[in-house]
């Protein structure tokens, strides 16, 4: 998973990772979640995929959240907020996915324009803001930081 870009439509690659996606390979169903989530067109669709393999994927469990953040349904965001810290061992490995998910995310966001920044609603803001920042974040507040990240720099 170190580089996603064979999964865009226009590469030769595409036809056998189509076939992945169809056997339900679950590295394939997370990128191709990611894929369909950075483009605002399809970003519903991108969901979707997530979410079917969120309860087990941290990855997929990851980019849910973000997602699910960035485009303002902050409310939905705590059960898979829960979830993920179930999935990873510590904030460490935690840490470690967010960044990777984020290297997919700049790798994946060729198709279509980038308007992440213009869809900034975080309606629900962490209680926590004030004490916490960006690079010493809290559980709570971990999607937040990521969200705005992604919505300021992709
Ligand atoms: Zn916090």
């Amino acid at each position: 998973m170190t580089w996603p870009d064979f999964v865009l439509p226009e590469t030769p690659f595409r036809t056998y990772f189509t076939l992945l996606l169809e056997r339900g390979a679950r590295p394939a169903i997370y990128l191709e979640g990611v894929r369909l989530a950075c483009n605002f067109v399809t970003v519903a669709h991108g969901l979707t995929m997530l979410s079917s393999i969120s309860p087990i994927d941290a990855y997929a469990c990851f980019s849910h959240g973000l997602f699910l953040t960035a485009t303002g349904n902050g409310r939905e965001v705590e059960a898979v907020n829960a979830t993920f810290w179930d999935l990873v061992p510590s904030f460490e490995a935690a840490n470690t996915v967010g960044e990777l998910v984020m290297y997919h995310i700049s790798r994946l966001h060729a198709e279509g324009t980038r308007l992440w920044n213009r869809s900034w609603r975080f309606v629900v803001s962490p209680d926590c803001l004030g004490r916490c920042s960006y690079g010493a974040c809290c559980r709570n507040c971990f999607f937040y930081w990521y969200a705005r990240e992604l919505c300021i720099f992709y």
